[in-house]
């Protein structure tokens, strides 16, 4: 059995991200790994499931004790990939998406060069304000931290795999399956077909 693909999949927030990986996620092969993080959950937010929200001081145990694939500071606080999210779930065939930030992905695709990175971009920094005041979660002031943050990332992009372009969401979930549908037919992965089609030469 192929292992699954590991998917680095990062987007600054506001870019719809969220919803995006909702409809993915409706495809039963992928799984979302959930991230821990030090920063307060939203209203709404379910802990082990949006994320595990640790202290300061349960996340630097787990630095320590090696259990991080990659951990970035963003927005004040500690985001990170726990390795128990990933490996075990890839050896099952999963395909495991990591929806995480720039310097974070940079590391996974340093650490896993076989990964699959994408990033999803906004039509516009004014379209991505507006978003995110709609959203109407953070303050005016966390929002601007978010916008020139998200500049900054955006700035980043030509370092994936691929760029996704979040105008309509119907045509960026579906470059999000084109991407893995070519990812999966390239030759390299394809040893178990190869074998499949030689049999009985
Ligand atoms: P939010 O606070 O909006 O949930 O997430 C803020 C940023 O942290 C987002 O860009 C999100 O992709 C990123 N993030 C979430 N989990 C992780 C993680 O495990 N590692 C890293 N490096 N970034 C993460």
């Amino acid at each position: 059995m192929n292992k699954g693909r590991l998917i680095v999949f990062s987007a600054p927030s506001g870019c719809g991200k969220g919803t995006m990986l909702a409809e993915i996620l409706k495809c039963e092969n992928y799984r979302c790994s959930v991230s821990a993080t030090t920063r307060e959950a939203r209203e709404g937010e379910v802990n082990g499931i949006n994320y595990y929200f640790i202290s300061d001081e349960e996340f630097e145990q787990k630095i320590r004790e090696n259990a991080f694939l990659e951990y970035a500071g963003y927005c004040k606080h500690y985001y990170g990939t726990l390795i128990s999210e990933v490996d075990d779930y890839l050896e099952k065939g999963i395909d495991v998406i990591l929806e995480i930030e720039v310097q974070g992905a940079m590391k996974v695709m340093e650490k896993r060069p076989e990964s699959v990175s994408i990033f999803v971009a906004p039509p516009s920094v004014s379209e991505l304000r507006r978003r995110l005041k709609k959203r109407g979660t953070e303050s005016n002031e966390v929002i601007e931290e978010r916008v020139s943050e998200a500049a900054g990332e955006i700035s980043l992009a030509e370092k994936y795999d691929y760029v996704i372009v979040n105008d309509a969401l119907e045509d960026a979930v579906s470059d999000f399956f084109a991407i893995m549908r070519a990812e999966k037919l390239k030759a390299k992965f394809s040893g178990d077909i190869i074998n499949e089609v030689l049999k009985n030469a």
